[in-house]
């Protein structure tokens, strides 16, 4: 509701925050949520339709954030909730296999022909530490290789140098994991040869896999240099490690096939989150044949999940894919980020900001430097990103609440919308 003008106070969702944080961690069940490094109050939302949240004041935001980018056909779109309220009617899970297991899994393969074999679990975090736990059977060996300001969800051994929410906290890492957890997690910068080589050239023979975000999205959106993944492809294959192509975010996101379609780059295995699920706790994880039959119970790596494929996520994952694979759906929404872009980079111009950008995810820095890795992206202005932040809110318009992530243009997002965007931009800046 707009008061002469103006956003309406949000006070219900302050008093919702108040009353939940009696209950949870800081009234949020993840902590970007608390819109803290911003500083702000999270909303709590009523109900999100196409492109607009609705708070419980009844205040209305374009959403550019769209749940971390799961939603890529608009919130609440009428195929996916068709589908969810079919499968409703016959049981949410049976613990028990079904069908729409399957046809998600064909759906998958065949968009990311690399995972010839998929095993579906329930949150991104889970897909990539099953990946890691297949890598490590499979080669034997124990190393993981990482990038600094990649994320790669919130499992102990990968919370080294780790971005998206971790990057807002004080110390690099989390309390809680034990040094000897990660003892086997070495993490590099982003984008630099020379320091995979020399990991590689000292621990070749323990290193079980490299897993990188083919286009971390979690310091911000930042662009692998001409050559990096493929350098990456030969490094690893060369001393007979792993590539994962973590694409929780880039899956579904850079074209019909993640990144590794993008840029022709065939990982060994590859994590799936967010678009997958459709809107619901649903991840993946897969990859050559020979490789995930190490799983059980063919195998003697071990991976299970209570809820892993339940049929109602299986709906929607199924039915948000058939959405992406109808005709042109890639290139007409490319086609409408391209010009966005345009206007985007002219509004910014000489402000000392750079705008990073690939397909549909982008990110704003607020910085002088170029942002190539995580050590440019933490020189980036925290205290200018939060007003930037607050006053876009202001304006009607959720960006992602951190400037270690990315935001994501839908196919439900209008010309209008994102005129509506650039107009806010340069008002705020
Ligand atoms: C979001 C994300 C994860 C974690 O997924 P959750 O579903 O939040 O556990 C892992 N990797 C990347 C690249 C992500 O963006």
């Amino acid at each position: 509701m707009r008061v002469n003008g103006e956003l309406m106070e949000r006070k219900l969702s302050h008093r919702a925050c108040k009353e939940a944080s009696k209950y949870i961690p800081g009234g949020v069940n993840s902590p970007v949520r608390s819109l803290k490094s911003v500083g702000g109050n999270p909303l709590f939302i009523e109900r999100a339709k196409g492109v607009k949240l609705t708070d419980i004041d009844g205040n209305k935001y374009t959403d550019y954030c769209l749940s971390w980018g799961v939603f890529i056909q608009g919130h609440s779109h009428p195929d996916v909730t068709r589908a969810v309220k079919r499968a409703v009617a016959n049981g949410t899970s049976y613990g028990i296999p079904c069908i729409a297991e399957t046809g998600l899994a064909k759906k998958v393969n065949r968009c990311f022909p690399s995972m010839e074999k998929v095993r579906f679990v329930n949150s991104g975090t889970e897909a990539v530490m099953s990946a890691i736990r297949v890598a490590r059977g499979y080669t034997g060996r124990n190393v993981i290789v990482k990038f600094d300001g990649c994320y790669h969800g919130h499992a102990d051994h990968l919370l080294v140098s780790a971005g998206s929410g971790v990057a807002g906290l004080s110390g690099a890492s989390s309390a809680g994991v034990p040094d000897n957890f990660v003892k086997y997690t070495i993490s590099v910068p982003f984008n630099d040869r020379r320091a995979v080589e020399e990991i590689f050239s000292m621990r070749g023979e323990d290193i079980a896999a490299i897993i990188v975000e083919p286009v971390p999205a979690n310091m911000g959106v930042v662009i692998p240099q001409e050559g990096y993944l493929q350098f990456l492809r030969e490094i690893a294959a060369r001393y007979g490690a792993l590539l994962i192509f973590d694409e929780v975010i880039t899956g579904f996101r850079l074209s019909s096939g993640g990144a590794q379609k993008f840029f022709g780059i065939e990982p060994d295995l590859t994590t799936l989150g967010k678009i997958v699920g459709g809107g619901f706790p649903a991840a993946a994880f897969g990859g050559k044949r020979e490789i995930m039959d190490v799983l059980a119970p063919d195998g003697p790596v071990y991976q299970a999940g209570t809820l892993s494929g339940n049929p109602v996520a299986m709906a929607a994952g199924g039915a948000a894919l058939d959405i992406l694979s109808e005709a042109g759906f890639y290139s007409s929404l490319q086609n409408k980020c391209s010009e966005f872009y345009n206007e985007l980079e002219y509004a910014v111009k000489g402000k000392d900001i750079r705008l990073n950008r690939i397909g549909s995810m982008f990110t704003l820095f607020f910085s002088k430097e170029e942002v190539i890795d995580f050590r440019t992206s933490a020189g980036s202005d925290d205290k200018r990103f939060a007003k930037f932040f607050r006053s876009m809110l202001k304006q009607g318009i959720y960006i992602s609440p951190s400037r270690f992530e990315a935001n994501f243009i839908s196919s439900a997002h209008t010309n209008k919308h994102l005129e509506n965007f650039v107009k806010a931009v340069r008002k705020s800046i």
